[in-house]
């Protein structure tokens, strides 16, 4: 059995969290939750509480939890991945059968996740000026482009996509570039190419199908990871992860969605292709590829899809149907 801390979040977190943990327990994974809630709770205590909990299981799945924008609050998600150095933000792109753009669509977007513009220094000059800044280090540069490049070996892909403005923010772009240029020369193997942030949201939109391993710093990659989600059917399918060195936390790229919040109908396809992610990277791979299998075969069918997929279907209707899927069922 492994102790996995399970943060439900809020907005559509509890719900899309609850049918998650059914269709897991449904899936012969061995698993204890650790349940720590955030709803209602004083921030500082409830981060404490996480941090307590993911440090002693070293594993968490987490659905979203919202920021109110302009009230001062500090993001708890944010907060969760600088706190426990989780460095690398792995969202894998792929368009499966039956949904998306149809093009044959598989990359994975690295990402930094602990520094550039969310290294939370914010600073009001006056009520006429405001600064961010964008904090760059060659360390947090080095080891997320290690990450991308030993990922690109681990899953056989051949090439690496560094996204940059380097042309412009010439200081922090500039240091990224320059050190993941370093680390590339370790991997002759590996082809590495460079673009420009814009351009690589038209090549994104145009001709998807040439990227393998995008590689890009904090804001750049949060971007870029929604973009692609669109191109793979939407934010209710894109799966995530959080890998420090020895800790890792899994969660959808999609936020609390409070505009569909306590209706049962967000999807929950990508928190769930989030918590596969996190049955392969603790060894569980049996239940991990039964899940992977009914996801597949519920999103070809077309028939129990939720709203975001054109569909009619409920939260619970689809955790219904892939545990059906599992169980051999229809
Ligand atoms: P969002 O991802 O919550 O929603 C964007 C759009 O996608 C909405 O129309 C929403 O209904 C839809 N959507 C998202 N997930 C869906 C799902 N599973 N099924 C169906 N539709 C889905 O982004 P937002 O509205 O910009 O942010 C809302 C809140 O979430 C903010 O407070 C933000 O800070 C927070 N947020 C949290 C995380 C996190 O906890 N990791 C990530 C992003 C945003």
């Amino acid at each position: 059995m492994k102790n996995i801390t399970l943060i439900p979040g809020d907005g559509i977190g509890p719900e899309i969290t609850g049918v998650t943990r059914r269709v897991l327990e449904e899936s012969g994974t061995e698993i204890n939750w650790e349940t720590v809630d955030v709803s209602d709770r004083d921030y500082s205590e409830v981060l404490a509480e996480i941090l307590d909990s993911l440090t002693k299981n070293t594993v968490g799945l987490k659905g979203p939890v919202t920021t109110r924008i302009l009230e001062g609050d500090r993001s708890l998600t944010v907060a969760i991945r600088q706190e426990l150095d989780l460095y690398a933000n792995i969202r894998p792109i792929e368009v499966l059968p039956g949904i998306g753009s149809g093009k044959p669509i598989d990359f994975v977007v690295v990402r930094e996740n602990t520094e550039g513009l969310y290294s939370g220094l914010n600073f009001e000059i006056d009520d006429q000026c405001a600064q961010t800044i964008k904090l760059t280090t060659k360390r947090a540069s080095q080891r997320i482009a290690r990450k991308a490049y030993e990922y690109a070996l681990e899953e056989k892909r051949k090439k690496v996509t560094t996204v940059h403005k380097a042309n412009v923010v010439q200081a922090a772009d500039g240091l990224f570039l320059q050190t993941v240029r370093e680390v590339s020369d370790q991997y002759p193997g590996i082809k590495s190419e460079e673009i420009i942030v814009d351009n690589m949201c038209m090549q994104l939109v145009q001709e998807p199908e040439q990227f393998d391993v995008i590689l890009a710093p904090n804001l750049y990659g949060d971007i870029i990871s929604d973009l692609s989600a669109g191109l793979m059917g939407g934010l209710g399918v894109a799966p995530g992860a959080n890998i420090g060195e020895d800790l890792a936390l899994f969660e959808a790229a999609h936020g609390s969605a409070p505009d569909i919040a306590g209706q049962n109908k967000a999807n929950p396809l990508a928190l769930l292709r989030s918590a596969v992610m996190m049955l392969e990277y603790i060894g569980q791979n049996e239940p991990a590829d039964r899940i992977q299998e009914a996801v597949r075969q519920v999103i070809a069918e077309k028939d129990v899809l939720t709203p975001d997929l054109g569909g009619k279907a409920t939260t619970s209707q689809v955790s219904d149907e892939i545990i059906s899927k599992m169980k051999g069922h229809n």
